[in-house]
């Protein structure tokens, strides 16, 4: 589904991506590990062209979205994103902010676009919720609003960025069940995250950024079980 290549992006004159390749099959979940300051949510931002690649290339469904010809809100329509900080409208209610880019971006039929956040907020465990307004809300009910709503345009891809790092310890759960879920219902994702046990459930492909590169990528198995570079093992050791 995700494919880059060569990705160098530099901010500053400080490399952060010097050449990462990445490649995200469908239906795959793929985790992004890696110090503070490696690049994860850089190459995040990146995928989803809210920033500017200085090189390489990436491919979303075999289309080159960096070219430069490519309309981004169009590619951004394709991809869901959901960040640590949730973002939520605040004087808008639940319902509103899961059906607003459906009804703006897509011009798709309010009653449809209601229909279908009623539906999401059912299956994330909020359908009580959608006249409520974000204030009212837990900091897990939020960013399972946040879910909801980078699904509601039916995204091929869902990006996600330390969803759970702004969270009480007792809220993680509740946010870390729907991604479970969408990985069941065979979402395709990328997730960012210094949850070390979740990255090793839920994902299938780790990926350990450092230096600008994607230094090692295995299986959960084979990195958390036995990385092969000693950046790798040294960045776990640290962690657990
Ligand atoms: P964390 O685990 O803390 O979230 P990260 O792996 O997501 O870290 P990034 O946020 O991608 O790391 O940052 C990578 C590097 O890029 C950092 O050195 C950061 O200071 C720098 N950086 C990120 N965004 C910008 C920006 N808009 N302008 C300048 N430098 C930036
Ligand atoms: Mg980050």
């Amino acid at each position: 589904v995700l494919r880059l290549e060569s990705v160098r992006k530099t901010y500053a004159g400080h490399p952060v991506l010097r050449e990462v390749d990445l490649e995200v099959p469908q239906h795959s979940v793929t985790v992004l590990i890696g110090a503070s300051g490696s690049g994860k949510s850089t190459l995040l931002r990146c995928a989803n062209l809210l920033e500017e690649i200085d090189d390489g290339a990436i491919f979303l469904d075999g289309e080159e979205i960096t070219d430069p010809r490519v309309d981004a809100d169009t590619v951004r329509r394709r991809i869901g994103v959901v960040f640590q900080a949730y973002n939520l409208f605040p004087h808008m209610s639940v319902l509103d902010n899961i059906t607003l880019a459906p009804r703006r971006v897509h011009k798709a039929e309010r009653r449809e676009a209601e229909e279908r956040a009623r539906e999401l907020l059912v299956r994330l465990g909020l359908g009580d919720k959608a006249g409520e307004y974000p204030d009212r809300l837990s900091g897990g009910q939020q960013q399972r609003v946040a879910i909801a709503r980078a699904l509601a345009s039916r995204p091929r891809l869902l990006l996600l960025d330390e969803v759970t790092a702004a969270l009480d310890p007792e809220l993680v759960g509740e946010v870390l069940n729907v991604v479970r879920d969408l990985k069941e219902e065979g979402m395709t994702m990328v997730i960012a995250t210094h949850e070390m046990g979740f990255a090793r459930e839920v994902a299938d492909q780790v990926c350990f950024l450092a230096d600008g590169v994607v230094l090692e990528r295995g299986t959960p198995a084979e990195i958390f079980g036995a990385p092969s570079h000693e950046r790798t093992q040294r960045f776990l050791s640290r962690i657990v």
